[in-house]
């Protein structure tokens, strides 16, 4: 059985994108990501940090936003739409989940979709259903990028996607059917999960329960694709029982060290983006 690691992926990655950072840095430019929290939300802290850690290594800049626990969705939807406006901000990224009340799919309105490096706004959302992604949720953009690093075939091959959040299983589904993959969505209320999985050559599994998806759930060589992170009393794990699927699987990516590996240097890749279309007016 085959590890895919995120690592080779994510370093292909940083390296083009230093180069990107450097010819904008050679123009004047500091590429710039406003990350907006709300509140102090551990897991947000931590990939905050991350992100602050990876975007130095690249010339990347990360200028924390942090707004009090108990702002109202009023002064996020301001400080969403002045960083929208801010030239020297050249992507915005709300950090989630957020505290009490706050509605999130109101909020992400307030992100230009040109700023929009995590794909939340519906317009970029809509781009992406429509076959034109422009940008993506980092984490369904890794899960596409790991599957084609490792030249794994998926036009014309079944695809199943266990998960429907608009995070990560939905726009998941879109880029792999838009890589003419036979794609199935699993969730909830699907009637027999098991049934599906055991027909699939590739699985996506990004539902939130550590070790969901057995050996006994799928076929013998299917590439599995593990986008989960849990914490539990062992440490990180993923949405799959390792131990089982890999004596089965063809290919699994590890966690920690596959799919959340590779989710940063794309949300990173997408500022610069979004700072070169701003440079050339767009
Ligand atoms: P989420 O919003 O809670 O969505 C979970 C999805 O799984 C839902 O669509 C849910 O179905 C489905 N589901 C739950 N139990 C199921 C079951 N028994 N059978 C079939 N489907 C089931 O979670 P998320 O934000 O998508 O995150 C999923 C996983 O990815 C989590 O482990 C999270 O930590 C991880 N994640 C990783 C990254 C990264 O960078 N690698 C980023 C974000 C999230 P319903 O829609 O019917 O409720």
């Amino acid at each position: 059985m085959r590890l895919l690691h995120g690592r080779p992926l994510a370093e292909r990655l940083g390296a083009r994108s230093r180069e990107r950072s450097d010819a904008l840095r050679g123009r004047g430019i500091d590429p710039t990501l406003a990350a907006v929290s709300v509140g102090i939300d551990p897991a947000a802290n931590t990939y905050l940090q991350r992100l602050v850690r990876s975007g130095k290594a690249l010339g990347i800049s990360v200028r924390d936003v942090s707004l009090n626990r108990d702002a109202s969705e009023q002064t996020v939807m301001a400080e969403l739409d002045r960083a929208s406006r801010d030239r020297s901000l050249h992507g915005v990224l709300l950090l989630t989940p957020l505290p009490g009340k706050l509605d999130e799919g109101h909020l992400v309105d307030h992100i230009a979709p040109g700023k929009d490096v995590e794909g939340v706004n519906p317009y970029n959302v809509g781009l992406l259903l429509d076959g034109r992604p422009r940008f993506v949720p980092s984490t369904a953009e890794a899960i596409v990028e790991l599957l084609k690093f490792y030249e794994t075939p998926l036009a014309g091959v079944d695809v199943v996607v266990v998960g429907r959040s608009t995070v990560v299983g939905r726009p998941a589904a879109a880029l792999l059917l838009n890589e003419d993959a036979t794609v199935t969505i699993a969730h909830k209320r699907t009637a027999d999960t098991a049934a599906l999985t055991r027909r699939a050559a590739v699985i996506v599994v990004a539902v939130g329960r550590a070790g969901f998806l057995t050996g006994a759930m799928i076929t013998p060589g299917a590439t599995v694709i593990d986008a989960g992170i849990n914490m539990t009393p062992a440490g990180i794990a993923g949405d799959v029982d390792a131990d089982s699927v890999a004596s089965v699987a063809g290919a699994l990516s590890p966690v920690p060290g596959g799919v959340g590996t590779v989710t940063t240097a794309l949300l990173l890749r997408n500022v610069l983006t979004a700072a070169e279309t701003q440079l050339a007016g767009g």
